[in-house]
């Protein structure tokens, strides 16, 4: 989608510091972080929400929570303990309108908002 910051990252328009991609993921830092490890986990496609990914996003939806699992053990977070999430629309807080992920940890988050 031409006017998506997450499209623009994900074809190497608008850089990012990646740690990780394949031909249908991308991670990268977040550019604000809000904890020592905060990186996002976004698909290649081009989705703008969690309203839709449909039956054919399974395996893909799935593949994403594999790497946030892999991402908070390569960070040494598993054990602490971390948080992976989904903002979707307005009550959700989303800003960014390409469905991504985050995976946030290193420090003691507390009770979800
Ligand atoms: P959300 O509220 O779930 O839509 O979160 C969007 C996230 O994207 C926020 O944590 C932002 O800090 C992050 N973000 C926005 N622009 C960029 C960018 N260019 N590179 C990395 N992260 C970004």
């Amino acid at each position: 989608m031409s006017d998506c910051i997450f499209c623009k990252i994900a074809d190497g328009e608008i850089p990012a510091t990646v740690v990780f991609e394949d031909d249908e993921l991308l991670a990268f830092e977040d550019v604000n972080p809000r904890a020592p490890v905060h990186v996002l986990i976004i698909p290649k496609e081009h989705l703008s929400t969690m309203n839709d990914p449909g039956p054919e996003h399974e395996t893909l939806l799935g593949r994403m929570m594999l790497l946030a699992s892999r991402i908070a053990k390569e960070r040494g977070v598993s054990e602490g303990g971390y948080r992976v999430l989904v903002n979707c629309n307005a009550d959700g807080g989303q800003e960014v309108f390409h469905l991504h992920m985050h995976v946030i940890g290193g420090r003691r988050l507390g009770p979800m908002a």
